[in-house]
């Protein structure tokens, strides 16, 4: 199976990706996390990528579509693949469909997480994840059980991103509003696209998610 989670971020997708790759031994291709990854290995991708992504901005259709191919060129033919953060734009939604028939694979489901906007800034201002596993945290929604502590693999450190800032994140909301949501109508036309209230508890939006893929 493969799906696309949709929603401007702080929307939940990340943390819906974790579940689904726990429960049902999915793999979450985040286009955010191969790029923060290169940002810190200093890669020639990670070098163009730092300004933009600091300010908010979209990384370029070819670059994020290149780290697709390969990423999915890495995987078992028959593992489900959660698409976090990708497509983006229409280049990128079209550029998703060769990359899916090129390799025998077809989408499944594009499940939209709907958020209340100005909720989403006090969402994304919070959050932090752990250093070693990246589980996902939040400074008022979802602590760690031990304080300090990660409850996936009890490591110690946690950070946070730098683009989680008011900021940069109402630039962020208008890259979504402006490039991404008109993305939608695409899938419509297949009739896979399904809605989810990403204003829920997270266990809440998490069994709305897994009633899609198991119906
Ligand atoms: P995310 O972790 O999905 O919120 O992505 C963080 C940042 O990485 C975005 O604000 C963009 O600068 C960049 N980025 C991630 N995915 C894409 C994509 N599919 N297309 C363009 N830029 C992206």
């Amino acid at each position: 199976m493969n799906i696309i989670l949709l929603g401007p971020p702080g929307a939940g997708k990340g943390t819906q990706a974790q579940t689904l790759v726990a429960e049902r031994g999915m793999v979450q291709l985040s286009t955010g996390d191969m790029l923060r990854a290169a940002v810190k290995a200093g890669t020639p991708i990670g070098l163009k990528a730092k300004a933009v992504m600091e300010a908010g901005e979209l990384v370029s259709d070819e670059i994020v579509s290149g780290i697709i191919g390969e990423a999915l060129d890495a995987l078992a033919a028959d593992t489900g693949v959660i698409f976090d953060g990708y497509p983006r734009t229409a280049p990128q939604a079209h550029s998703l469909d060769t990359l899916l028939a090129d390799r025998g694979r077809q989408l499944d489901h594009v499940i939209e997480l709907e958020v209340d906007e100005d909720a989403l800034v006090d969402r994304i201002t919070g959050r932090f994840t752990c250093a070693s596993c990246g589980e996902g945290y939040h400074d008022r929604y979802k602590q760690p059980k031990v304080a300090g502590t990660c409850d996936k693999c009890g490591g110690t450190e946690f950070k946070r991103r730098p683009d989680d800032n008011e900021e940069t994140v109402r630039t962020r909301m208008a890259e979504y509003r402006a490039k991404t949501a008109p993305i939608l109508p695409i899938y419509e036309a297949r009739g896979i696209v399904s809605r989810v209230d990403g204003m829920a508890d997270i266990a809440v939006v998490s069994k709305a998610v897994a009633a899609i893929l198991d119906a």
